[in-house]
């Protein structure tokens, strides 16, 4: 059953409620995390509670929760909740404030941490790959928001991803201000060509997915070549395979991009093996 903790105390979907005043719906003034449990265990949690406290940091933010209680509650969260194959989501707001921007009048920051599922697409789009297009809403300037920071100021990328809805695809290509190829709206993307696999550098302005740092390791663990360097749209509509990473879309192929077939069309060689990598992974 969804279990929710926030501030010290349990809820179900129903009963958890935040203040109208608090900031991070206020503002977007917050952050937030996503971690996969697989077979009743947290996949990476030391990652990704080191991320949430680094992107809190870089907010000046101090979370009221030493990072070990983050573990343990969170542990005791899923445990409660019985979720065995599921998703959670830790969101750390600036807490309850005025009306004004100034966060010296939130004394305190509010944690929120939600065991539910998650299911972004159905099963056969692993085999048949997504259909992708380009947003025209480039990701945020780097030296603005650094996208390092997992901010609640999403709505950028929930431009782009409603422009993919409007244009019938399945996700979308975001793009830098200058044009570099940058990221999914909630995933990291991978070309192959010739067997090598690239993909762009956290500097390029993408989310350093934790997902992506696990294939990265998987990739060369297998042998296989992983550039991290700049790409361009050509990169991509020459690749022969491409494919997303990210805590809720796992390993997922790309079928096509603005209309450009990928490879075959489908799921590719290196993309399965991935994948199966992955999933084996996550399982062991
Ligand atoms: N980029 C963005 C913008 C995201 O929101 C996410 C999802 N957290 C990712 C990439 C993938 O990161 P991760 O593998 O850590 O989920």
């Amino acid at each position: 059953m969804p279990t929710i903790w926030l501030d010290g105390k349990w809820y179900d979907r129903e009963t958890a409620m935040v203040s109208v005043y608090d900031h991070g719906l206020l503002y977007g003034d917050g952050v937030f995390e996503g971690i996969r449990i697989y077979g009743g265990k947290l996949f990476r949690l030391a990652e990704h509670l080191e991320r949430l406290y680094d992107s809190a940091q870089a907010v000046w933010m101090t979370i009221p929760l030493a990072r070990e209680e983050m573990a343990a509650v969170t542990e005791e969260a899923v445990r409660r909740s019985g979720i065995t194959e599921g998703y959670i989501r830790h969101i750390v707001t600036r807490g309850v404030g005025d009306l004004g921007l100034d966060p010296r009048k939130c004394p305190r920051p509010s944690i929120i941490i939600i065991v539910d599922t998650i299911k972004l697409w159905p099963e056969e789009v692993y085999e048949t790959g997504l259909k992708v297009v380009t947003a025209g809403t480039p990701i945020p300037q780097r030296e603005s928001l650094s996208p390092r920071v997992k901010s609640l100021n999403y709505l950028a990328h929930i431009l782009a991803k409603i422009e993919g809805v409007q244009a019938g695809a399945d996700e979308v290509l975001m793009l830098d201000s200058s044009g570099s190829v940058a990221e999914g709206s909630g995933q990291n993307i991978f070309i192959v060509k010739r067997g090598r696999i690239a993909t762009p550098p956290p500097f390029a302005g993408i989310l350093k997915g934790v997902t992506r740092d696990v294939v990265i390791e998987l990739a060369r663990g297998a042998g296989y070549e992983v550039q991290e360097t700049m790409l361009n749209r050509y990169d991509v509509y020459t690749a022969d395979e491409a494919f997303f990473t990210g805590t809720a879309a796992e390993v997922v192929a790309i079928r096509q991009v603005d209309g450009r077939l990928i490879g075959a069309g489908k799921s590719g060689p290196v993309t399965r093996d991935l994948r199966a990598r992955f999933q084996a992974l996550v399982r062991s």
